[in-house]
């Protein structure tokens, strides 16, 4: 009963936020017809399940098929795979083997677009560095646990940031090694903590896009749970992520000809 009162007040959150309105998004190719997987487990504290279910309605809403996995062994499925437009990630810790790194990989080399948030795609196989390589990034700490934090819009052109202004957000700001050739889209500046003097006044990537052979990859470090995407600029960010990802093959098949 705990947790249908728990996810009653996420939709009830995500469902104000969506209400609320923000400048109108860059209509970037719609999701109709994309062909998602939605792979979704690890640890437990990201809340996983309840972040798919609340992404999942809002997938199907615009013409999206989604298939799920709460296994990691999909990534073996070569003809899945490639058949898939958009893979997205919410797998926190964990391990994944030699295999199923190879075709997740693989499909995003192919073409495929990968999208994700927090630790679900960035602090996810921690001893993976060809993966950590394909993400752009690994967390490393959140000083202070949840506090209290502003996100600056960097890039104001960029479909995925364009009209959004400077937010606040109360949860984990996340520390991170950032690859510097990912595309900055929203920056932190960190605040002296008691734990970590030395990074006050640091600035780190929050979102970006970047490159991993012919994919586009996606990435937010926002929202540690789902009830965190009732920020309705964290939401946003994440469905305009979602949405120029999920454009990759159509965007390496452009630039072909
Ligand atoms: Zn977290």
């Amino acid at each position: 009963m705990k947790r249908i009162q728990h996810t009653l007040r996420i939709l009830l959150a995500v469902a104000v936020a969506a209400c609320v309105s923000l400048p109108a998004a860059a209509q970037q190719s719609g999701l109709k017809g994309k062909k998602i997987l939605f792979v979704y487990g690890g640890w437990d504290g990201h809340e996983p399940r309840q972040c798919m279910e609340l992404l999942k309605p809002w997938l199907e809403s615009e013409g999206a098929s989604v298939r799920l996995s709460q296994s990691l062994d999909v990534y073996t499925d070569k003809e899945l795979m490639q058949g898939t437009d958009l893979i997205i990630q919410t797998w926190t810790m964990g391990s994944i083997t030699p295999e199923q790194e190879r075709g997740l990989l693989d499909a995003v080399r192919g073409g495929a677009g990968l999208a994700g948030w927090h630790g679900g795609l960035c602090d996810a196989f921690r001893s993976n560095t060809d993966y950590q390589f394909m993400v752009g990034g690994q967390w490393v700490a959140h000083p202070g646990g949840s506090v209290d934090y502003d996100v600056d819009i960097k890039d104001k052109r960029d479909p995925v940031t364009r009209g959004l202004k400077r937010f606040h957000m109360k949860s984990e700001q996340y520390y991170m090694l950032v690859d510097p050739g990912v595309h900055v889209l929203a920056t932190t500046t960190f605040r002296s903590h008691p734990e970590a003097p030395w990074i006050e006044g640091t600035v780190m990537p929050v979102v970006w896009k970047k490159s991993f052979g012919k994919g586009r990859v996606f990435y937010s470090s926002l929202c540690h749970s789902a009830s965190d995407f009732a920020v309705p600029e964290a939401l946003e960010i994440m469905k305009r992520g979602i949405r120029w990802a999920a454009a990759s093959r159509q965007a390496s098949a452009g630039a072909k000809k």
